[in-house]
Order: structure tokens, then sequence, then C-alpha cells
């Protein structure tokens, strides 16, 4: 079970997300669909694989946060 502390909200300008579980859209580099992901801003960088969830190919996610809790999602197919 996952406990996210909702009480951040207002003034969240500063620096406190760090950790957070953000959801992003990114496109499927195999059908072209819109998917949503959900990306853990606590790591800075992170890749692993994750199959589509409309055509269920493995798609290789690359997941960059810079230091103001930015998240930059790249996303490869596995045969490039
Ligand atoms: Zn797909």
């Amino acid at each position: 079970m996952l406990h996210i502390a909702a009480s951040q909200v207002g003034d969240s300008k500063h620096m406190a997300v760090m950790n957070e579980v953000r959801a992003q859209s990114i496109q499927c580099p195999y059908c072209g669909e819109t998917i949503d992901v959900l990306i853990d801003c606590s790591i800075s960088q992170q890749s692993y694989i994750e199959d589509c969830q409309v055509c269920c190919r493995p798609i290789e996610f690359n997941v960059v946060v810079d230091q103001e809790g930015e998240s930059f999602v790249s996303v490869f197919s596995e045969n490039e």
C-alpha cells in the first residue's frame, strides 16, 4: 500500500516534491498510441522496460529527473 501525503499541494514550487510518483503521457514507439505511465521522480536517472498497454510490446524507458524535480522521459523500441 502506497501512502502519498496530499497536504503538500498549495505552494509546491519549493523543492519539497522530490519523492513523488507522477503520471506522464508518452507515445508508444511501436503503435504510436499515447499511453499514461507512472514515473518515480525520487530516482534521478533510471531505465527500464515496460510493455505497451495497447500493443503489449516492450518499450524501453529512459527517465531523467533534474534538480528542480522536472522529469524527462524518452522511449525507445527494443529493435532500434
Ligand atoms: Zn504500443
